[in-house]
């Protein structure tokens, strides 16, 4: 019986985990998290910010789900990985534990990146990553008259909308000259950012935080922003430390082939630890790549393809969608169909990227017609 250690409690080791099972009905499978649940639907914890809803409720599967007959995967919850011993196999917990593996799937996933500024350790500082955090905020949102999102991407747009229909004065800070500058056009920026205004959401660009104060959140031009509660939301790092411990490639995030192979033998890494070609951080690319992971580990023989992967945000009372590559490389020259709130970039004779803002609703047909360009 092969024994299959899934480090990690996301959606890339819950893939990994029903492909492994799928494809070997009985091996061992144990999934260890330090998280106190099982994996959930992370995505919603910025949607729901303010939302009373717990894990269990956002769980992917339920317990029963895991212990059905024939599929017996064990979670662990509450475990933190230590260390990995690539030539020994085996994985080692921080409570001492020690799991011997014939094949492993690393799937720690990634952190929340706090950029340094002073004061960033406050209670009152929190970046959404796990249910935990959400709820953290939940109950600084209780007390909190002001909030400061640092960070105007989808995630950080999400926790500004939540906060301000949870009735917060709410300022996001955005350290480029425009919201999400290498996704999506300046039309599309502009148009978020009027939508913002509309809703009494105010939008500072080209703003970095210097220091955090019982007076509120100093910018490094000088501007003093109340800030009751500050939500980071400034990018992840992948959690790729244990795997660089364990001497297999790092490059930042854990370099794996299309197979979701990594440098060291036996070993599969998934999910947003992982990069292998253009790397999004998203749900479904994660999902796939486990889904990789566990094929292989398991035996078979399956392929990970890039694909461009669609941003969808919804807040402030608009819709945003972009695909691809919509007029960003300033070494192409584009041509733009323009229809309106739409907008279709063609370079090479393709479509390579659009955006659509306001009315989403034929975002699957335009996601449909740039992956086949
Ligand atoms: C708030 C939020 C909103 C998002 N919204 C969207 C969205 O709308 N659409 C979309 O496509 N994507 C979204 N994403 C991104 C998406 O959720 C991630 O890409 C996806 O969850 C990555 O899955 P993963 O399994 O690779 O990693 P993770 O989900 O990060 O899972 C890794 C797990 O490993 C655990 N772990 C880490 N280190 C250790 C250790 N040493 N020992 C034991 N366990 C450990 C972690 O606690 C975690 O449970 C969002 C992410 C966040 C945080």
């Amino acid at each position: 019986m092969k024994r299959y250690i899934i480090l990690g409690g996301g959606i890339a080791a819950l893939s990994a985990a029903e492909a492994i099972r799928q494809n070997d009905p009985s091996g061992l499978i144990v999934l260890l998290t330090d998280e106190p649940a099982l994996p959930y639907t992370r995505p919603a914890l910025t949607k729901q910010l303010l939302t009373e809803i717990t894990a269990g409720e956002l769980a992917v599967k339920n317990a029963a789900w895991y212990d059905a007959p024939g599929r017996d995967i064990l979670v662990l919850t509450g475990r933190r990985v230590a260390a990995v011993d690539a030539a020994q196999k085996t994985v080692h917990l921080a409570d001492g534990l020690v799991f011997p593996y014939d094949k492993l799937v690393y799937a720690l996933g990634a952190r929340c990146f706090i950029p340094p500024f002073a004061g960033s350790d406050r209670e009152n500082v929190v970046a959404v990553r796990t249910a935990g955090d959400a709820q953290r905020v939940r109950e600084l949102a209780r007390t909190a008259k002001s909030a400061v999102v640092i960070g105007g991407g989808v995630l950080g747009l999400e926790a500004a909308w939540a906060l301000r229909q949870g009735g917060l004065a709410v300022t996001v800070i955005e350290f480029e000259q425009r919201i999400m500058a290498r996704q999506i056009d300046a039309e599309a920026a502009n148009h978020i950012a009027e939508a913002m205004a509309a809703q009494g959401v105010t939008l500072l660009t080209g703003a970095s935080a210097a220091s955090l104060e019982d007076s509120g959140l100093h910018l490094t031009d000088g501007r003093l922003l109340p800030a009751d509660l500050v939500v980071v939301s400034a990018g992840v790092r992948a959690n790729a430390e244990i795997a660089a411990a364990a001497g297999i490639r790092v490059e930042r995030k854990i370099v794996v082939d299309e197979r979701m192979a990594t440098s060291a033998p036996d070993i599969y890494a998934a999910g947003d630890c992982a990069v292998y070609g253009v790397s999004y951080a998203l749900w479904a690319e994660a999902s796939e790549m486990g889904r990789v992971a566990g094929v292989n580990a398991a035996g078979g023989d399956a392929v990970y393809r890039c694909v461009p992967r669609p941003l969808h945000f919804s807040g402030f009372g608009t819709e945003l969608f972009a695909i691809g590559d919509p007029g960003l490389d300033p070494a192409k020259v584009y041509e733009v169909g323009r229809m309106p709130g739409a907008r279709y970039y063609s370079a090479d004779d393709r479509i390579v990227g659009a955006v659509l803002t306001g009315d989403v609703s034929r975002a699957a047909e335009v996601e449909q017609l740039v992956l086949e360009s």
